[in-house]
């Protein structure tokens, strides 16, 4: 392309005029609007290919982040989940989990409004995030839920770091108008070296249980379970 078109620049240059006419039928003249119109064609197949792969990477990454808080997702959440299972289960190294709940957050919504309500969700999502080593994990599991993925941390390290959040959540303070508002949160734990018979699902359960056992326990606090509990023991739970 680069040849027809020199040949064809030197052709006008000395005046050839078969090659100068536009409507020439000289092959070099031929040759150079096929080729023009090729390049045009190909050039413009190459931005409409590129912007549909930005387009499908941006997409992509929506699915896995929470619309409200920007975290990532319950579906990025487990998929980050299975992977460090999986890594840790060949490293012998132990993986905690930590399952996060606002508590009272009805009454946020019922006092100040449901706006207000999600503000909390982004500033309690941000504030988690920046209490977690760079290795660690954090993501919206559901509605007041966070769950937090501990690679290489076991039970003692996830109570260090459960209350080390649940702290910076209880002095956490929101503007909200004229007012300030505060939360806290309850946050179950289980940490295990993974094996067979402890899937994500399973760990998730685990930590879900302990959750409930902090609520149970008062709120604002941390408790760790290092099995699951049968649904008639879940009730009463006595947490490790
Ligand atoms: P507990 O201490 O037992 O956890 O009490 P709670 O009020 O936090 O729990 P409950 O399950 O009764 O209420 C959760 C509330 O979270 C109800 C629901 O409307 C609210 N919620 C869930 N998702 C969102 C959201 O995206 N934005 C807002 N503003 N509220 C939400
Ligand atoms: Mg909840
Ligand atoms: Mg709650």
């Amino acid at each position: 392309m680069i040849a027809l078109y020199l040949q064809r620049s030197i052709g006008v240059l000395l005046g050839w005029n078969e090659v100068a006419h536009l409507g020439s039928s000289h092959f070099i003249q031929v040759g150079s609007h096929v080729m023009g119109l090729a390049g045009l064609v190909l050039t413009t197949m190459g931005f409409i290919l590129m912007g549909r792969e930005r387009a499908n990477a941006r997409h992509q990454q929506q699915a896995l982040l929470d619309p409200l808080t920007g975290v990532p997702n319950r579906r990025a959440l487990m998929d980050a989940l299975e992977r460090a299972l999986a890594q840790a289960g060949r490293e012998r190294r132990p993986v905690a989990l930590l399952m996060v709940d606002i508590d009272w957050f009805k009454r946020v919504n019922d006092t100040y409004g449901h706006l207000a309500g999600d503000a909390v969700l982004v500033a309690v999502a941000q504030c988690l995030r920046g209490g977690l080593r760079g290795q660690d994990f954090i993501g919206r599991y559901g509605g007041e839920e966070f769950l937090a993925l501990l690679p290489g941390t076991d039970a003692s390290g996830a109570r260090m770091v459960a209350e080390h959040l649940r702290t910076r959540v209880e002095h956490l303070a929101m503007p909200w108008a004229s007012e300030t508002i505060r939360v806290t949160v309850s946050i179950g734990g289980h940490a295990r070296i993974p094996d067979d018979a402890a899937g994500a699902q399973v760990m998730v359960d685990v930590a879900d249980q302990a959750m409930y056992a902090a609520k149970r326990a008062g709120r604002n606090c941390v408790e760790l379970l290092n099995a699951p509990l049968p649904q008639a023991a879940a009730d009463s739970a006595v947490p490790v």
